[in-house]
């Protein structure tokens, strides 16, 4: 087994975005790898290379209408694929099976042991549902990893724990009435941010009912409060016994981004990070994959990211 933390790079990836002036453009992956290499890390990390999902891979997750219509708007590049917010770019099947693929890739090389943490960025798509896009994602990595790590790797328990400044409406409301899927979410009220999800009320339904973690958190909130509401989740994670974690670390939390109203520096996305290491230590053999999110301030991409990868290598 390796001991560095594999970050994955590459145009596949980079290029999933919706161009100018949409906030989510294709110039984060490369603002954040410019940073990510000047931080000194060379003998800690390992540049590893998409792969693209396939579609029977997709289909762990998503229905097969859905990833038909992505592909059929994906070849004329017209439209959007929901309500107006994630527009049907020409490519983006293919962008968006890349970046569902690396997690993927990250998720065998973990389950093999050859190595323990990764992250990728521009991951993290998490309003994408089982049937639809939503809010810039058009497939829900997160969730495909989620069932791709049941089915391919026998595990059953996963922990998915969101600090982007958007509740995760796609992995909760896919898994809602699944106890099995440990979910913690740490986001801007719903009151205030789209999707207007999230309350504290929504514990999940059926089986699972009480078994989640929703934080909304209210608009100007910062470090002192981000680490008030992760003793909360440090706790929750840590009893739920996960046998992987996921994290989607959105640099959308910090202040200054150009959409959000939270105001977190990067220590929060270090100190969590560091503390789900801890966690994934104690419980799953230090499984461990970070993934980007959202996040539209570049130079915070850049930053929170790279403290997230910069964290992944302290904790060994
Ligand atoms: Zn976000």
């Amino acid at each position: 087994m390796q001991s560095s933390v594999h970050v994955y790079k590459g145009d596949e990836i980079a290029r999933y975005g919706f161009g100018d002036p949409h906030p989510f453009g294709t110039d984060r992956h490369d603002v954040f790898h410019r940073e990510l290499a000047a931080a000194g890390l060379d003998d800690g990390i390992h540049y590893a290379h998409p792969r693209r999902a396939s579609v029977d891979e997709l289909s762990l997750f998503h229905t097969a209408d859905y990833i038909d219509r992505v592909s059929r708007m994906s070849k004329d590049g017209k439209g959007f694929l929901d309500d107006g917010d994630t527009p049907a770019v020409k490519g983006i099947f293919d962008a968006a099976s890349d970046v569902v693929g690396s997690v993927l890739s990250a998720a065998d090389k973990i389950m093999h042991r050859d190595i323990r943490r990764a992250f990728v960025p521009i991951a993290g798509l998490h309003h994408a549902a089982r049937d639809r896009a939503g809010g810039f994602c058009v497939f829900n990595d997160c969730g495909v990893a989620a069932e791709y790590l049941r089915e391919k790797h026998g595990l059953r328990r996963i922990a998915y724990v969101d600090i982007d400044a958007h509740h995760g409406d796609g992995m909760f409301y896919s898994f809602e009435d699944d106890p099995d899927l440990i979910f913690a979410d740490i986001h801007e009220d719903g009151r205030h941010l789209y999707p207007g999800t999230g309350a504290e009320s929504e514990t999940g339904t059926g089986r699972a009912r009480g078994t989640k973690l929703n934080i909304p958190m209210a608009p100007g909130a910062g470090d002192s409060e981000f680490r008030e509401a992760w003793r909360r989740v440090e706790e929750y994670v840590r009893s739920a016994g996960p046998e992987f974690i996921l994290f989607q670390c959105g640099a959308d939390s910090l202040e200054g981004d150009p959409i959000t109203h939270l105001c977190y520096t990067e220590a929060a996305h270090a100190e969590a990070a560091t503390s789900l290491c801890r966690i994934a230590d104690e419980h799953c053999e230090g499984r461990i994959i970070g993934v980007g999110g959202g996040g539209y301030n570049r130079r915070n991409v850049a930053r929170a990211w790279t403290r997230v990868v910069q964290s992944f290598v302290a904790a060994g």
